[in-house]
């Protein structure tokens, strides 16, 4: 027999944007259920970069998330950015803001700790109940709630508001149409941690490699804790289709054969295969509710199409779906037509930003720009300064894909 649950809000999902969206909702007094396939702590393909995005959306937690995270020890403090550019020269950033209680802007934190953290918080709340261990394979819209059943049909949810959280495989985001990848408007990713890796700036920078065999996307190499590296690889899905690019063979031929690369891998041992997954890229205006359900994360397509980062837009996205709910459960309306309000705000808040973020995706494809400006930025300490701002501030991110930026720069540098 299987057991049938009726709720008012199921959350499938726990990783940053379930997690977070839960978190929320509780804060405002609205009970859910947070659902995952996994049993935690679990593994998630990351690169593990936690930008000062996600940091922001920590700080919006509450106000004992500072704390918690300083007293969390499974992560690593990053000073900031370095940018390998196709010629081979490189530019550091600082990330320069930090948030009020944080010792730093950014870190790096192994996505099966840091998931894990940011669930634990959610275990204390008695508002919310958390079931692991449960895949949600069908999803079928009724008049008055989505019915959810269990992959190994024990269980029937039925929800009168259902929170897709699910990740770049989404099973609730099927209920949009959306069924097959866009490969324009998506990445493939490999990861491999490393131990003994050298090489590593003062201050543990992320670096990111934009060699030309790697455009528009780039080879990754992130300090971790314990002497540990995540190392990676990501580009475009169409570019590897076109190209026919095995991205496995090119991970590899990198850490073995590129001359500022191989050297610090001389005594370093792989700790697992390179291991793949997708990156949904948030370079198209896409559905983000229907009736009766709203998509978060990657679930809703929301990773920065040039720098790869989700976690940090699938917490917003966590945290303005609870807005969202908050305002159905008020106003007691779950239709498709209430919930576009939800899509409305997400894209009013990171539409401008992935936007920007899909033009310096594009300036990728003319490595010569990207050569000019990092020379240009190393001699020019406005210059240097001026970049190192747009690492906050998306809106001064947008002069750089304008030709009076440009213009500016060759005619009048200090300006
Ligand atoms: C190779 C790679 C490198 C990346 N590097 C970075 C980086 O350095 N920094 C960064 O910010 N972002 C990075 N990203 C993106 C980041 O991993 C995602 O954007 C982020 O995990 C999105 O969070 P989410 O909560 O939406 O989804 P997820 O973290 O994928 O969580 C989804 C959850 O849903 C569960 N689930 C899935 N299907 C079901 C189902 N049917 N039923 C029940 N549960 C289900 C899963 O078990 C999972 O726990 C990278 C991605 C890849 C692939």
């Amino acid at each position: 027999m299987e057991e049938i649950i009726e709720t008012g809000i199921a959350i499938i999902g726990a990783g940053p944007a379930g997690s977070t969206c839960a978190l929320h909702l509780a804060e405002k007094g609205i009970k859910c259920i947070l659902i995952d396939k996994a049993i935690f702590p679990r593994d998630k393909i990351c690169g593990d970069a936690i930008s000062g995005n996600a940091v922001y959306e920590l700080e919006k937690l509450g106000a004992s998330f500072p704390g918690l995270f300083t007293n969390f020890e499974e992560k690593i403090a990053t000073s900031g950015i370095k940018f390998v550019a196709p010629s081979g020269k490189s530019l550091y950033l600082k990330m320069k803001k930090i948030r009020e209680g944080f010792t730093h802007a950014g870190y790096v934190s192994e996505r099966i700790h840091y998931d894990q953290f940011l669930l634990e918080q959610v275990k204390k709340d008695s508002l919310i109940k958390v079931m692991e261990g449960i895949q949600i394979h069908e999803v079928v819209e009724a008049s008055n709630h989505i019915q959810l059943k269990s992959k190994d049909g024990k269980l029937i949810i039925k929800a009168e508001m259902v929170v897709g959280a699910d990740g770049a495989h989404s099973a609730i985001a099927k209920l949009t149409g959306r069924t097959d990848i866009d490969k324009q408007h998506y990445s493939g990713g490999l990861r491999q941690y490393w131990e003994n890796v050298t090489g590593f700036d003062e201050g543990n920078p992320i670096e990111l490699h934009f060699y030309k065999n790697t455009l528009p996307g780039y080879f990754w190499i992130f300090p971790m804790n314990g002497n540990k590296a995540n190392v990676g690889i990501g580009l475009k899905s169409d570019v590897i289709s076109r190209k026919k690019i095995n991205l496995k063979q090119l991970l590899e031929s990198i850490i073995r054969e590129h001359p500022s690369v191989s050297p610090r891998f001389a005594k370093a041992k792989p700790l697992e295969e390179p291991k793949g997954f997708g990156l949904p890229l948030g370079s198209k205006k896409i559905p983000l509710s229907g009736n009766r359900f709203i998509l978060l994360g990657d679930a809703a397509s929301l990773i920065d199409p040039f720098t790869g980062e989700g976690i940090g837009n699938a917490m917003i996205s966590g945290r303005m779906a609870a807005n969202h709910i908050d305002l159905c459960l008020k106003e007691k309306k779950y239709d498709v037509i209430f919930n576009a309000q939800y899509d409305q705000a997400i894209y009013k808040k990171l539409g401008d930003e992935l936007n920007i973020s899909q033009r310096l995706q594009k300036m990728l494809n003319r490595p010569w720009l990207f050569n000019w400006i990092v020379k240009k930025a190393n001699k020019n300490q406005h210059l240097h300064s001026f970049i190192e701002d747009m690492l906050d501030d998306p809106n001064q991110r947008k002069q750089i894909t304008k030709p009076s930026f440009y213009y500016k720069l060759i005619f009048n540098p200090k300006t």
